[in-house]
């Protein structure tokens, strides 16, 4: 069984750092893009010097950042490209880094939130924010004021890895064609060409709950 001391918490100025939280010696390094031939003979985009931990486990490029927690000041609300996709795939809490899989009734918690308020997290919703488990969604809730503006937690049945969001290029000319970050589907051909940033799950079954419904819970 996990326990919390599987992963090291963090703090800073009395609030806990989320797992998923990029800290100020985390850089991406940009090594020169390139063709390469993926297994079967495709054209894909690939780095000059590409090591085996560039591509997920499809194959898709992601973005080359080192790791450095906890060294320095966090920057809260970007995350780490790596823990962000372990995260995802594993179903870890973003804030403890512990599994979040199946707490309630086989169900796992997310929670979201936005400064401009939002609506209920909606069937087949895509997210790029890994789930969390119900302590740490209720610790998040009362500390982050970015969230306390609008909040939408709900329980889900499957969170289902959708593709990435990413940069895609251009196969010709290997240009940027966007300059800000896009989702691609694993099932985009464009996904070939896209260097991406982090995992983005597609989250189905979904039961919107309220935070005081949450609170009984824990
Ligand atoms: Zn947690």
């Amino acid at each position: 069984m996990s326990s919390t001391l599987d992963k090291p918490r963090f703090e800073y100025r009395g609030l806990t750092v989320p797992y998923i939280a990029l800290w100020e010696h985390e850089h991406i390094t940009h090594p020169r893009l390139n063709f390469v031939r993926a297994p079967g003979g495709v054209a894909r985009l690939g780095y000059v010097g590409e090591k085996p931990r560039d591509r997920d486990r499809r194959g898709v490029l992601y973005i080359r950042e080192n790791s450095a927690q906890g060294r320095g000041i966090p920057d809260f609300p970007r995350m780490h490209s790596v823990r962000q996709r372990e995260a995802q795939r594993r179903l870890l809490c973003q804030v403890c880094g512990v599994s979040a899989r199946k707490m309630h009734q086989g169900r796992t918690l997310f929670l979201m939130g936005s400064a401009e308020g939002r609506r209920p997290i909606r069937e087949g919703e895509r997210s790029t924010a890994p789930p969390l488990c119900p302590p740490c969604a209720l610790e998040s809730a009362s500390s982050c004021r970015r969230l306390r503006q609008g909040l939408a937690a709900a329980w889900v049945e499957k969170a289902i890895a959708w593709g990435v969001s990413g940069i895609p290029y251009h196969p010709d000319t290997i240009q940027a064609l966007t300059e800000d970050r896009v989702e691609v589907a694993y099932d985009d051909p464009h996904i070939r060409f896209t260097l991406a940033y982090y995992q983005v799950n597609e989250l189905r079954g979904v039961s919107p709950v309220s935070m005081e419904e949450l609170r009984a819970f824990v």
